[in-house]
């Protein structure tokens, strides 16, 4: 029988280093990543279908009208949308995939896949939220400002997660978060099927 994959949401601040945590989790893990679709500019060393897929606003719109996207929603006066064909193919292949997406859509993933496993990621704290964004070096102050007030906003909806993970050392990060997605996959209403299954082999097993 092939088990149907996955569906890991990872949000967190802008700035709590989720790019380089889901990274990290491909190359060590090999988990599967939603590239998502989005209307913002890219940064400096950003390349379309790696990062993002970059659209304008019109081709983003038409995606929307397409049910192009599993979930989207608008963040900072952009756009940000998860496309539908990968995600709901590489679930049906098995393989398990990450989601970095916001608070909203997360929120509109959870009501779709009621067993996605929802993960929080944070900063230990809101200074050193803010030296990571200054860090990144390629935001303007307005954005960065933007950005820290959206993460006042975002803090409120943390409860809707079932995880909160804080990313001050990678490693540890990336071994926490694989670590709650295996754990997750072991919980009794995850292994019926398998449960069953041994159970019928075990009454076979002498004929
Ligand atoms: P950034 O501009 O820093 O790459 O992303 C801004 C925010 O948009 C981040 O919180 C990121 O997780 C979120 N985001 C990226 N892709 C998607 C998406 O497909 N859907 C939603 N809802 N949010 C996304």
């Amino acid at each position: 029988m092939n088990k149907k994959g996955k569906l890991i949401v990872l949000s967190g601040f802008s700035g709590a280093g989720k790019g380089t945590l889901v990274k990290a989790m491909i190359q060590k893990y090999g988990y599967s990543l939603s590239v998502s679709a989005t209307t913002r500019d890219p940064r400096p060393g950003e390349v379309d279908g790696r990062d993002y897929y970059f659209k304008s606003v019109e081709e983003f719109r038409n995606l929307i009208d397409y049910n192009g996207f599993i979930e989207w929603a608008q963040y900072v006066d952009n756009y940000y949308g998860t496309p539908r064909k990968f995600v709901e193919d590489e679930l049906a292949a098995g393989r398990d995939v990450i989601l970095e997406i916001e608070v909203r859509g997360a929120m509109n993933i959870k009501e779709q896949y009621p067993d996605a496993v929802l993960i929080f990621i944070t900063t230990k704290d809101a200074t050193t939220l803010h030296d990571r964004l200054k860090g990144r070096g390629s935001e303007t102050d307005d954005v960065i400002a933007k950005r820290m007030s959206r993460a006042g906003e975002e803090a409120d909806l943390i409860s809707n997660y079932e995880y909160v993970v804080v990313n001050d050392d990678l490693d540890e990060c990336v071994d926490t978060v694989h670590g709650i997605i295996e754990s997750k996959k072991c919980e009794l209403e995850n292994q019926m099927d398998f449960v069953k299954e041994i159970r019928q082999e075990l009454l076979d097993f002498y004929g």
